[in-house]
């Protein structure tokens, strides 16, 4: 057990999350590791109301958004577990000095120290 394994613990619940809900608008990429397609929304064959057309590529424009907002925070996710591994974990980026485990306890998955987060 090490000091980070409780934020492992969340890191890994929180990706299980993120794949769980970016599984239901879209599918892996297969070309690219860690990029998400939004799947095409089921076409009814049958909508001819051009209303009903609207609204669906609305709601394709509101998945798109969505899944890019997750696919954005899982590759945070999986970016801080790939630290873990590297045990470069709770290290800034920019500063290089060791994190306050108060910002790892806000945001696991944080890149910097707050200072340098700007
Ligand atoms: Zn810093």
């Amino acid at each position: 057990m090490n000091e980070f394994s409780n934020f492992r613990q969340k890191l890994e619940e929180e990706k299980t999350r993120l794949e769980g809900e970016l599984s239901k608008i879209a599918r892996p990429n297969p070309q690219v590791k860690g990029d998400w397609e939004v799947s095409s929304p089921d076409m009814n064959p049958m909508i001819s109301d051009s209303n009903e057309m609207a609204d669906t590529f609305e709601e394709m424009d509101n998945m798109v958004g969505i899944e890019y907002q997750l696919e954005e925070r899982l590759k945070e996710v999986v970016l801080a577990l790939e630290r873990m591994e590297k045990g470069t974990y709770g290290v800034c980026e920019k500063g290089g000095e060791r994190m306050d485990p108060k910002r790892l306890e806000a945001n696991p998955a944080a890149r910097t120290c707050i200072e340098h987060s700007a």
